[in-house]
């Protein structure tokens, strides 16, 4: 399809819900962190997945090692919205766009101006003491020199307000994102191949029927799909705003 029908379908739309994933922001410079290389233990000569390190049990056993991955690959406090955010804020603020769904958890959606952003893995930015609860921003993660980041009231491990393997989603999140995907007009997936749990779940709940896929690589929906790309999520939706 050319470009001008992805303009006609949204410029009919009134409740666009957005589902993203980790391409929405690679043209942040935020890479997917499933392509970052493991960790090498040197005590027990075992190298782990960054799927093994963003577990709970591996937060638990070993706070450090998950704090050396973590601070270097998940966390990019200089990264700004690209293009796919800035239309995704421009798209709500025109009473045209209902919710951002997204895997991600660098913030960026809500830096380009959305406010209705369901976070389903959390976000680096909101960060608790697992002892009392008291809340910390990125920053006290990122500048505390010790290897864990601990509680100034109680020296508890500070903990990331991310859902890590082994977790479970938030349910009241989940409930409003089934929400609106089902409650949507025209539902864009973009930069996700819906392969990671519970995003196939989720998109199935749309009922209409102006589905909109951009993504590197096909997706399970991809038959169902009124307008695909394989292009960048930025590139593709940021040309609904040209400059
Ligand atoms: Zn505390």
């Amino acid at each position: 399809m050319e470009q001008a029908d992805l303009q006609t379908i949204l410029s009919d739309s009134r409740r666009i819900v957005f589902f993203g994933g980790a391409g929405t922001s690679t043209e942040s410079g935020i890479p997917d962190f499933r392509s970052a290389d493991g960790l090498y233990e040197q005590r027990t000569s075992k190298t782990y997945l960054p799927e093994e390190i963003l577990s709970r049990d591996f937060f638990m056993e070993h706070p450090a090692d998950f704090y050396a991955f973590y601070r270097t690959h998940m966390v990019y406090p200089e990264a700004l919205p690209n293009a796919a955010h800035r239309a995704l804020a421009r798209l709500e603020q025109e009473g045209r766009l209902t919710a951002v769904v997204t895997q991600n958890i660098d913030g960026l959606h809500q830096l380009a101006g959305s406010r209705s952003v369901l976070e389903l893995h959390g976000s680096v930015h909101r960060n608790y003491c697992m002892d009392c609860g008291l809340k910390y921003p990125l920053s006290a993660v990122l500048r505390d020199p010790r290897p864990v980041p601990l509680c100034t009231a109680c020296e508890g491990i500070v903990k990331p307000d991310v859902v890590l393997y082994q977790e479970n989603l938030d349910t009241d999140l989940l409930d409003r994102a089934a929400f609106a995907i089902e409650q949507a007009d025209t539902l864009i997936v973009g930069g996700t191949s819906l392969t990671v749990h519970p995003a196939a779940g989720l998109v199935s709940l749309y009922r209409g029927d102006k589905l909109i896929i951009v993504n590197r690589t096909p997706t399970p929906l991809d038959a169902y799909a009124n307008y695909i790309s394989d292009g960048n999520v930025g590139d593709v939706l940021g040309s609904l705003y040209p400059r």
